[in-house]
């Protein structure tokens, strides 16, 4: 049997092709016509990417052609803010709270803050707070490229005609710009603050590049694709909760409900969608519902969200059961560098020492029911060896919450081993501080393990109980 050639498409393809097939009917929607060059474009163009594990990206339809990014640039900016500024002083001029009002909506809270950063107003006092910290404009947009380019894992370019269109109109913001001026919130100069905003909104992106940022975003600021980190845990954190609550404006509401995706839409037909954890999407029509959200993209968000079950709280199961086994040291045919002294106080004995192998990834949840599991079977063992082999991951909590677990076993005249092969508890090289802390009881090999266990039972022996 020869086998064909090409395999043709997989089926996560056809999948995806049939999800975009579906959603290209009807001629729905306008265009944004504020500058003529968005009216200068296919108004039938339609393009759906996916960016999965590995970095590999499916492309559907017109997934490279380029258009202006728009506002799917606010949260790209509101990180780069944020990690120049920090958290603290952005908020002190950005809210949080989602407006339920329309994207160019000139408002601010009591504070005279911008509402948030994904309507119009937060956005240029996102881009003004890079000016704060990069007072040239050219030097300012040539970084922020570079940062939405590590984001998407290639170069990215300005689209000249579009930015400077929107340089010629752009009133609306200008105005928006001169107001947070006049309350004292915006502080570097308005209109170098605007042409940076326009240049962000200018930037030429295709669907395959909104899905690589979405999947940086995923992918907890790892880009995907080259492996980088492009931004910090803390700050995509916070970006994915803007995108949560007002990153589709008006119709924030329905969309969390509808599609469960932390997403921003821009009026250049762009949406980009993120499933923590798992992947990102980018969808490209340029026909706009009333708030300014691609149709087609919607629907399309729609479709992908019920079909294929993406919706942020499809609750599927418990989070994985962490205790995958436990079995008694008897069972383990090691030997241990003994005296023969020793050696006939332990024999019979290494059923005091109880292993439990833990597996998957390690977060409060998971580590709480290990704890739960390890005392209420104290009474069984004298030593517990906790096998961390089959560990992929361990976040800090769990990791604090592991060393305090063996403190505790020991104030309470027991004791507690960590097998940690391949590190994943104290990562190598790590900081000397973290690594006292809890390498008295984390071991390398289980011959280790069990030496560092059997130590234990003779020590237990000898002080008065
Ligand atoms: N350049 C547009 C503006 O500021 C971007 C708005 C949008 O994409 N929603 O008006």
């Amino acid at each position: 049997m020869t086998l064909p050639a090409s395999l043709g498409p997989s089926l996560v393809e056809s999948y995806l092709q049939f999800i975009h097939d579906s959603c290209a009917v009807g001629e729905q929607g306008a265009l944004a016509d504020y500058i003529p060059e968005l009216t200068r474009v296919d108004p039938n163009g339609f393009g759906l990417s996916m960016a999965v594990h590995e970095g590999h990206v499916y492309s559907i339809g017109d997934a490279r052609i380029g258009f202006t990014i728009q506002s799917v640039s606010k949260p790209l900016t509101y990180a780069l803010a944020l990690t120049h500024k920090g958290f603290t002083a952005v908020d002190e001029r950005i809210g949080v709270e989602p407006s339920g009002e329309a994207f160019n909506e000139i408002s601010v809270d009591s504070q005279r803050r911008p509402r948030n950063p994904m309507i119009n107003a937060g956005a240029i006092l996102s881009a003004s707070l890079l000016l704060e910290a990069q007072p040239d404009v050219d030097k300012a947009f040539a970084e922020l490229l570079e940062f939405y380019g590590a984001c998407a894992g290639r170069k990215l370019s300005l689209d000249t005609e579009v930015y400077e269109s929107e340089m010629r109109s752009g009133a609306r913001n200008r105005a928006i710009a001169f107001m947070l001026q006049s309350f004292g919130t915006l502080k570097a100069p308005p209109e170098d603050t605007i042409d940076l905003y326009f240049r962000q909104c200018s930037v030429i992106v295709t669907t395959d590049d909104l899905a690589v940022i979405g999947g940086t975003l995923a992918n907890g600021g790892v880009n995907p694709r080259t492996g980088r980190r492009a931004l910090g845990q803390n700050v995509v954190q916070r970006v994915l909760s803007v995108m949560t609550t007002c990153g589709m404006y008006d119709g924030a509401g329905d969309w969390v409900t509808s599609v469960g995706l932390p997403a921003k839409s821009g009026v250049g037909g762009g949406i980009m969608a993120v499933l923590p954890g798992q992947l990102g999407i980018g969808v490209y029509s340029p026909l706009l519902d009333e708030h300014g959200n691609s149709v087609r993209g919607v629907s399309a968000c729609k479709r992908l969200s019920s079909d294929l079950g993406l919706h942020i709280f499809n609750v599927t199961r418990e989070s994985r059961v962490t205790v995958r086994s436990h079995y008694d040291a008897e069972e383990l045919d090691i030997e241990t560098d003994r005296t023969p002294e020793e050696r006939r106080f332990l024999n019979g004995k290494r059923n005091r020492i109880r292993v439990y192998e833990l597996q998957g990834d390690l977060t409060f949840s998971g580590m709480e029911s290990v704890l739960r599991r390890l005392r209420a079977s104290a009474s069984s063992f004298d030593v517990a060896i906790l096998d961390m082999s089959r560990v992929d991951q361990i976040d800090e909590v769990s990791r604090a919450m592991l060393v305090g677990s063996s403190q505790n076993l020991r104030a309470s005249g027991r004791d507690g081993v960590i097998f940690d092969p391949d590190s994943v508890v104290v990562q190598k090289g790590a900081h000397a501080s973290e690594a006292r802390r809890g390498a008295e009881s984390v071991v390398q090999t289980m011959t280790e393990a069990l030496t560092r266990a059997e130590d234990s039972l003779l020590e237990m022996a000898k002080e008065p109980s």
